[in-house]
């Protein structure tokens, strides 16, 4: 590395493990600051970008990450690690789920961001001009959220627009290791409006990977160390630390997959488990009003596996449920095989 890594106020030369933050201007209330890593190698190499916290109340990325900045020598490492240890500092801080507290957006749908946007397109703006364009492969760490039991899975996201970005965006969730793989063929290709963290850097020709694996805010220790072997499995597989390379061999891949939303506001009552295996038609949970009355059900439109359900009663009209996917086979991949 010939000249210093700058990400904030983090300045790393070769052989350096730096901390620092990245200031997000705003008024009183809405300023914030982002806390990061550098570990610089003594070797040049690729430079991966981790990222967690996108949604603040997803612990088990965040935990994991901490984890690995003690454990990552920069001595050893070739290449270098951009570690953002909570990309969404208010939503953690005031422990939110899905949306940022001032602005109730989505900071995972407002990307590229905007430096005279709203608190959560600042946010979005730093990462893609700090992280982003200066990494050149970056891992976006999520969990379920704060509400929502998951099983483990990583996105695909089969973009379309640079066959070799999109392979090697295939090998990293293979490398990651989580077994099942959603494919994605849905994502925005406009680089203004990329919408999605990891999209934002796939549409840059930066191979990206979003990865879900914890939940219910909780982050518990077999969840942390999943997302911690996944992160080590990457950097095995870039080359920059030693160790043998693996892949996952035999992935589920999930093509198609439905997020569903509730038809109502009410009281959510899921009837099925993250994991669970679901019959078309089947009975996903009711909604009652404030009063217990039952108002609603909602019936999975697909046979498959439950990636996610909501487990906690607050359910606003429109807001996500749970997500099914189905192991795909031949007979139903949509697009080019994965
Ligand atoms: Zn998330």
């Amino acid at each position: 590395m010939t000249k210093p890594l700058i990400v904030g106020s983090a300045t790393a030369r070769a052989g350096e493990k730096v901390s620092g933050f990245i200031d997000v201007p705003g008024n009183e209330l809405e300023a914030t600051r982002i806390p990061v890593t550098i570990v610089a190698g003594n070797a040049d190499g690729p430079v991966l970008a981790l990222i967690a916290g996108i949604h603040g109340s997803e612990p088990s990325p965040i935990v994991a990450l901490q984890r690995l900045r003690t454990e990552l020598d920069p001595s050893t490492l070739i290449g270098t690690v951009i570690l953002v240890l909570i990309a969404n500092v208010p939503s953690f801080t005031h422990r939110t789920i899905y949306r940022g507290p001032w602005d109730q957006q989505n900071l995972n749908r407002v990307f590229p961001g905007n430096p005279n946007g709203t608190a959560s397109e600042r946010i979005a703006y730093a990462i893609t001009t700090q992280v982003i364009d200066q990494c050149q492969c970056l891992i976006d760490m999520h969990s379920g959220d704060g509400n929502e039991s998951l099983r483990p899975y990583s996105y695909w996201n089969a973009l379309g627009l640079d066959e070799g970005v999109d392979t090697r965006a295939r090998e990293l969730a293979l490398a990651f290791g989580l077994d099942h793989i959603v494919i994605d063929r849905g994502r925005p290709r406009d680089a203004g409006a990329s919408v999605f963290c990891s999209n934002t850097a796939h549409v840059r020709g930066k191979p990206a990977v979003t990865t879900e694996a914890g939940a219910v805010g909780v982050p518990t220790d077999d969840m942390v160390e999943l997302n911690v072997r996944g992160a080590m499995r990457v950097m095995r597989h870039l080359h920059m630390i030693p160790g043998t390379v693996e892949t996952m061999e035999s992935p589920v891949w999930i093509e198609p997959s439905e997020v569903l939303t509730s038809p109502e506001t009410g009281l959510w009552y899921p009837a099925v488990a993250a994991d669970q295996h679901v019959a078309e038609g089947a009975l996903l949970g009711t909604l009652t009003d404030y009063f217990g009355e039952t108002i609603a059900e909602v019936r999975s439109p697909l046979a498959g596996v439950v990636l996610y359900i909501v487990v906690s009663p607050a359910m606003g009209k429109g807001e996500p449920v749970g997500m099914v996917g189905v192991p795909a086979s031949a007979a139903n991949l949509q697009g080019p095989r994965p």
